[in-house]
């Protein structure tokens, strides 16, 4: 296929209306793109639409009940008791809500307020995370994005629009289930305009109010209007008079959840339950204290704080996640479902490595893990640093288990060199096994069969120790040219094994070039002695 064959027409469409944008010049013709006949699905994107199928069935028939979303969020997320209950309350709620009008179309037309959420709580606690299980469960699609990426206008940001259009992009442009899908916005605490400062904050107010209107029933245009390749395919599709791709998507039915870990809401709420009642609250500011007050928060403490009145009117589920303490986190490690620790286990399984962890060493590393304030985030961030070399290490050698104790955790790089210093055999036969697959590597790509001396091959594994470096690196640099040097001798003399000795690898290119002068040699002895004979046989 030519180059011109592969390049995109739709690229080439684009490219000329740039042209005409710029230029502005209205004369320019495109020239139609003629429609090629268009080829089957392959087989995974029949695989993707049956299972779409699948979901859509079970949303259209959707009769789970709030304890059964409770129980399996319980297998993933600790604590959270009453975001769990709230939650899944609101999504079977929602759900069958959708359900109702599927096979009622009459009660889509009555008045119904969406049960959109509004989490608060501080960072790592496990908000992303119960939305993004309950998604997962339920099999819609889910988007998040940071509320402060957007602007007023959509030009300097993004538009609020795009969290639709992303929500259809994740369906494989299925519209109906992108209309079934949940959008979750963060940091909306930072979209409050702030009243403090005379006059109200424009952007975050606009933000807020686009925002607005995507939560109560908008129809949002599919193809931005800065996505001109969009808008093209879009055109194309129907040009081929193939199946007709939906223009625009309605919100009516997508759940929006926003948070935020609205820190100073928290003071507010303190302040005005202390205005009502002296020393009614402790002026103990910590993180169990905020969350108690925010659970406590009203829908006037938020206008205050900078929402318009009909946004926060349209978050009527509101619930606040608790901060996880430092026996919630060792909970994670050890209980929750597909917790961080799963995941370094199954990366070191990938290096036929298995580890074992004392409790000891789990309440550690959830003790500098909630001194790093960051909710169960700061979870990675110390088995991170704990992990982190012996992944790079031991890879590199035959050591296939190791334990981790509370040494491990407060000191990796000194647990690590005592594992190394106790197991020198298992790295010495990693490297010596190392040394065989360069032999096969060589074999494969020059055809030419190596033998190392046993003595050669103890001086490579000594050099890669000490210059702590792979075998394969130290091999490849002892023996760049020896590929050549060794065709040349085969050439020669027929050869195509060779052994390397210890004189090879002290000093490679010295033994090379004996060996191509005595193949040299050797040849021109057997011409001579060819000749010899063929003079004396005259
Ligand atoms: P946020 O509250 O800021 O939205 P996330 O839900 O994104 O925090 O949490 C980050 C990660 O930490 C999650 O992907 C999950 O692995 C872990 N995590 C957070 N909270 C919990 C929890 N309560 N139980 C189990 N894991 C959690």
């Amino acid at each position: 296929m030519s180059d011109k064959d592969t390049k995109n027409p739709f690229e080439e469409i684009q490219k000329q209306l740039q042209e005409i944008l710029k230029s502005n010049n209205p004369n320019v013709t495109i020239s139609p793109f003629v429609p090629q006949r268009q080829a089957a699905p392959p087989e995974s994107t029949k695989e993707e639409t049956k299972e779409q199928d699948e979901v859509l069935k079970r949303i259209r028939a959707f009769n789970r009940k709030p304890k059964e979303i409770r129980d399996y969020l319980d297998r993933f997320v600790i604590r959270q008791d009453e975001a769990k209950k709230v939650l899944s309350v609101a999504i079977c709620d929602h759900y069958n809500h959708i359900r109702q009008c599927i096979h009622e179309p009459r009660l889509a037309e009555k008045e119904y307020n969406k049960q959109n959420i509004l989490l608060l709580g501080p960072t790592g606690v496990g908000k992303t995370y119960l939305m993004r299980n309950i998604a997962k469960l339920i099999g819609v699609p889910f988007v998040k994005a940071d509320a402060t990426k957007f602007s007023e206008t959509g030009y300097v940001g993004n538009d609020v629009e795009d969290l639709v259009r992303d929500l259809y992009k994740l369906s494989d442009s299925n519209a109906e289930l992108a209309q079934y899908g949940i959008i979750y916005i963060d940091e909306i605490d930072k979209i409050a305009s702030d009243n403090s400062i005379g006059g109200k904050d424009v952007s975050g107010r606009g933000v807020q109010i686009n925002l607005l209107k995507l939560m109560e029933d908008a129809d949002v245009n599919l193809f931005s209007p800065h996505d001109m390749m969009g808008q093209m395919q879009a055109m194309m599709d129907m040009g081929r008079g193939g199946k007709k791709r939906e223009r625009a998507l309605s919100t009516k039915n997508i759940l929006f959840i926003v948070s935020g870990a609205f820190e100073k809401l928290a003071e507010n709420v303190r302040k005005r339950l202390d205005q009502g009642q002296i020393g009614f609250s402790s002026t103990r500011k910590d993180e169990e204290n905020d969350s108690h007050f925010l659970s406590l928060s009203e829908t006037r403490d938020f206008i205050e704080y900078g929402f318009e009145p009909e946004f926060i009117g349209r978050l009527p589920v509101r619930v606040a996640c608790e901060p996880l303490s430092k026996e919630d986190l060792s909970q994670i490690l050890k209980n929750s479902e597909g917790s961080i620790l799963d995941q370094y286990r199954r990366d070191f399984k990938g290096y036929d490595i298995d580890f074992s962890i004392t409790d000891e060493a789990i309440l550690e590393i959830a003790d500098r893990a909630s001194r790093e304030r960051t909710g169960a985030r700061g979870l990675m961030t110390i088995l991170e640093k704990t992990f982190r070399d012996f992944k790079f290490e031991l890879s590199s050698t035959l050591i296939h288990n190791f334990e981790v104790t509370t040494d491990t955790v407060k000191e990796p790089h000194k647990a690590l060199k005592d594992l190394l210093l106790n197991n020198p055999e298992a790295l010495n036969e990693f490297l010596f096994k190392r040394v065989e697959e360069f032999k096969t590597e060589f074999h494969d790509k020059h055809g030419l069969d190596l033998d190392f001396a046993e003595d050669a091959c103890a001086k490579i594994v000594e050099l890669a120790v000490k210059e702590d470096r792979s075998t394969s690196s130290i091999c490849e640099q002892l023996f760049k040219d020896y590929e050549h040097g060794l065709k040349i001798v085969g050439r020669n003399t027929g050869q195509t094994r060779f052994l390397i000795t210890l004189e090879a690898v002290d000093n490679p290119d010295a033994e090379l070039s004996k060996w191509v002068v005595e193949s040299i040699k050797g040849k021109e002895d057997s011409t001579k002695d060819k000749a010899e004979k063929l003079e004396n046989s005259q």
